[in-house]
């Protein structure tokens, strides 16, 4: 059930709807949009009993959400959704692409310094480094953890690089919330439920990779549990699903951006790297997926990738980041988008994640 609020609406009558509607046992979701702001109604186990909920002041209908996942359905909200992030003008969602950029890995200070400022220099806006690193053999790299995530906070500092890192766990998830300003949910996790309710519990962006055999739908609610707990800044990934075929790692479903688009408000990224396990498909799947309209690419990079600890042969070399942000930057006009290079960090505060939550 949906409570479409009249466009003049003010705050506390959207308070006081809020306020009824969690009186009556269910959990209110405003989201607010461009013309007016719409309340999701969530907790109820059968139909909602609407009550008078449209008799109360600055309501202008209450509607009926026809599909399983309801927050991030566009009926809910028609805009897309753009995610800020204090005192920098980075954003993802919206016309200017989010480039995420670095290595599967943080090997160690060297390793991470010498990619991000690489990536940095080319002009990505956000780092990413896996700290804890969901492994097929237990025997494998599994990161270096804390060690890995104060690293990156010293890039972010250093750069202005906004961080994106893997919780693979409740436990992880604590660590890599203090320290990253976007938590990763990896493509193994997708549907484990209880780790996306913690991380609907949190206040900061989330961003969501595509289960291996995961369908639209289940991808889609699985970014619905997160917002379930009020946390409505997801970001989706497109990151490759398992197929019969074998020349790739796996095979980068691009038609899903279109997909999601017409269902969801949810920006969506493409990680060409996981998607293609090769590094010379990478560079024509990132142009394919500016062209398909994505919001953004999540690439790994390595400047030593034959000596990576771990996705050493899908990560690409940082003259080939370069070519590929040249490369994206001519296809971004024709889709009615922009790369914007570079991040610019506004106050100190933003400086330091930090510093800002303790
Ligand atoms: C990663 O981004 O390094 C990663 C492990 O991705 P995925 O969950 O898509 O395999
Ligand atoms: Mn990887």
């Amino acid at each position: 059930m949906l409570v479409v609020m009249k466009a003049q609406a003010t705050a506390e009558q959207i308070q006081a709807v809020c306020e009824h509607i969690e009186a009556l046992g269910y959990r209110a979701h405003p989201m607010p949009g461009a013309q007016r702001t719409a309340i999701g109604i969530t907790g109820n186990q059968g139909e909602v009993d609407r009550g008078n909920i449209e008799e109360l002041s600055g309501v202008a209908e209450v509607i009926r959400v026809s599909k399983a996942y309801k927050l991030a359905s566009r009926d809910v909200k028609e805009e897309d959704t753009i995610i800020r992030f204090p005192g920098t003008d980075a954003t993802i969602g919206g016309r200017n692409l989010a480039i995420v950029a670095g290595p599967c890995s943080i090997e160690s200070r060297e390793q991470a310094f010498a990619i991000a400022e690489q990536v940095a220099a080319t002009g990505a806006q956000f780092f990413r480094g896996g700290a804890y690193k969901p492994r097929t053999s237990p025997y494998a790299f599994q990161g270096l953890g804390v060690e890995a995530l104060k690293i990156m906070a010293e890039i972010r500092d250093r750069f202005g690089l906004r961080i994106i890192t893997e919780a693979i766990d409740n436990e992880t998830l604590e660590l890599v919330s203090h320290w990253a300003d976007v938590v990763q949910i990896g493509a193994r996790n997708m549907q484990n439920f209880s780790l996306l309710k913690h991380a609907g519990r949190l206040r900061m962006p989330v961003l969501l990779k595509r289960g291996m055999s995961a369908t639209l739908d289940e991808f889609l609610m699985a970014a619905e549990y997160i917002m379930s707990e009020g946390n409505y800044e997801v970001i989706l990934c497109e990151r490759g699903v398992r197929t019969f075929a074998d020349h790739t790692r796996n095979t980068l479903d691009l038609s899903i951006v279109p997909a999601v688009q017409k269902l969801s408000h949810l920006p969506i990224l493409v990680d060409p790297s996981h998607g293609t396990g090769k590094r010379d498909k990478v560079l024509p799947m990132a142009r394919a997926a500016v062209a398909v309209g994505a919001d953004g690419i999540l690439v790994e990079v390595h400047h030593q990738p034959e000596k990576a600890l771990s996705d050493g042969p899908q990560s690409i070399y940082p003259d080939q980041f370069a070519r590929m942000m040249d490369e994206i930057e001519q296809i971004a006009p024709i889709v009615d988008r922009k790369l914007v290079r570079g991040i610019r960090v506004e106050t100190v505060a933003a400086q330091s994640h930090v510093a800002k939550t303790k």
